[in-house]
């Protein structure tokens, strides 16, 4: 075998492309596959002429010093701190978010305030005397909330993402996404501000100042210093061959070649629904209708660029409202002013949705139509500065955590496990709503693990149930 194909890595998002980056620094030989034809997965930018996009705001925050380390190695003054503006845009005003008490106070009215009141403090009442752990996003929210702020605040946003109805999503996805906030840590943070205390992780971010995927270039850059041929792009495996203790070959494709690869190890951060559909022997039916009943939320991108300086100060504008077709507007600008040429901006317009539904089959005229209406009411854009419009489209975005992922997620991993040279890493690659941190931290882990012989549990980055952005910018 040749010494290059030791280890397999399928995938070279952010997890894959960590993992072999760890793997090169050990001097451990491996061959990376991926379909596009650039790295960084969901996190890559797009360049359109003077013009760059992420696929939706793309903000770098973590817990790990180590992580903030390996990337400043790789970025050095590329590497920006950015002040945090982000808003809600709810029944025609703007909220901040995250949510601060006067702005909201001043926006919702004195009997909106006294509902959020009334609901926040008979919640704590209730909980004093009904003891029952929430079954549903919904329960967790209201019970941590109250439903008047749950409202406001996250339902309408969540449905949006998820295309379902709170109460048919898991509590798990509150648990360290919102969690932690409550009304309690909302006047708390009032103070703290007022007094000038220090910035969180909620107030400022890091950022790869031409575009998320930098990151993911510049270990590009460095691995192929390396070798040539450890990345293959326009590259996926058609078949994957077990022998029920281990994978023993994997086919792969390569702009129409196929070529049979014996690897030591397998990597994966494909997604897992994927890899079990092209597992030779099959796997078993139960496990092929576990895989069924997992389900991945998709994106539609459009991005347009502008003949005007700069649309409005936020890095991104979430919009809840249902009669809104899209969900979350960023201004790439706003993030890096490298981003756009100094008298031109561009906003990248997002919608979520399922794969072959209305809006993922609409042309990009189309999808251009629907949001310049709303984008003329919002006093955004007018027709005439529409320099022009890209759309993009994927199809795993996110993960979705329904009242049976984790059982159905479970099955599936276990059923894995029984290969022993494989670690499944990454967001659709272990079914787990990774950031770009804990997916970068999965593939270290997963190199460090063959480097070192010694298996480190993947499962438990990120399981903490603390809130993620509980901490301070360092
Ligand atoms: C709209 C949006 C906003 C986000 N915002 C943030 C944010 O603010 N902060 C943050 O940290 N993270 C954010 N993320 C999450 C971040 O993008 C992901 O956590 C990260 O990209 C996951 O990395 P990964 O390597 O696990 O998976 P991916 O990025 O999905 O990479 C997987 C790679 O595998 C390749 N692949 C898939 N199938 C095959 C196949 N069959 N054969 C070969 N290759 C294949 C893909 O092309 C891709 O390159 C956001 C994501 C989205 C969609």
């Amino acid at each position: 075998m040749n010494k290059k194909k030791d280890i397999l890595i399928l995938g070279a998002g952010p997890a894959g492309m960590a993992a072999a980056f760890e793997l090169y620094k050990a001097g451990k030989s491996f061959v990376i596959i991926e379909k596009n034809e650039r790295v960084g997965g969901l996190a890559r930018t797009f360049q359109y002429g003077e013009f760059r996009t992420d696929i939706g705001p793309h903000r770098f925050f973590s817990q790990n010093q180590y992580l903030y380390d390996f990337i400043e190695d790789l970025l050095d003054k590329h590497w920006i701190r950015i002040d945090r503006l982000t808003r809600f845009y709810i029944n025609g005003k703007f909220f901040l978010y995250p949510v601060e008490l006067k702005n909201a106070l001043l926006n919702v009215g004195f009997y909106g305030a006294f509902r959020i009141l009334f609901d926040y403090f008979s919640q704590r009442i209730k909980k004093v005397f009904v003891n029952r752990n929430p079954v549903s996003f919904e329960e967790q929210v209201v019970s941590d909330f109250g439903r008047a702020l749950a409202e406001l605040n996250m339902l309408n946003y969540t449905e949006k993402i998820w295309g379902l109805h709170c109460s048919e999503i898991s509590p798990d996805w509150s648990k360290q996404r919102i969690k932690g906030l409550s009304l309690k840590e909302v006047i708390k943070k009032t103070i703290i501000k007022s007094k000038g205390g220090p910035k969180t992780l909620v107030d400022q971010f890091y950022y790869p100042d031409l575009g998320t995927s930098l990151i993911y270039e510049k270990i590009k850059e460095r691995i192929l210093m390396y070798a040539d041929g450890v990345l293959r792009f326009n590259s996926h495996p058609v078949k994957i061959i077990n022998d029920g203790n281990k994978i023993t070959k994997v086919v792969v494709n390569t702009e129409g070649n196929n070529q049979i690869i014996k690897p030591k190890f397998v990597i994966s951060s494909i997604p897992i629904t994927e890899f079990v559909s092209l597992l030779e022997p099959k796997a078993p039916d139960e496990i092929l209708q576990a895989i069924k009943n997992l389900k991945f939320r998709s994106h539609v991108s459009l991005f347009i660029t502008l003949n005007k300086p700069s649309v409005f100060p936020d890095q991104w504008i979430y919009f809840p409202d249902k009669e809104i077709p899209f969900g979350r507007i960023m201004e790439p600008k706003n993030f890096s002013k490298k981003m756009s040429p100094t008298d031109k901006t561009s906003l990248l317009v997002e919608f979520f949705c399922w794969k072959n539904d209305k809006i993922w089959n609409m042309s990009k005229k189309d999808l251009l139509e629907l949001s310049m209406e709303w984008l003329e009411k919002l006093g955004f854009v007018k027709r005439d500065e529409v320099i022009k419009a890209f759309i993009s489209k994927e199809n795993y975005a996110y993960p979705v955590y329904d009242l049976n992922y984790k059982e159905n997620s479970g099955k599936v991993k276990d059923y894995l496990g029984q290969f022993k040279n494989l670690q499944l890493i990454g967001r659709a690659g272990s079914f787990r709503y990774n950031n770009q941190d804990h997916a970068l931290e999965m593939g270290i882990l997963a190199a460090r693990s063959i480097i070192e012989e010694k298996q480190y549990n993947l499962e438990e980055v990120g399981a903490e149930e603390e809130y993620f952005e509980r901490g301070y910018v360092r």
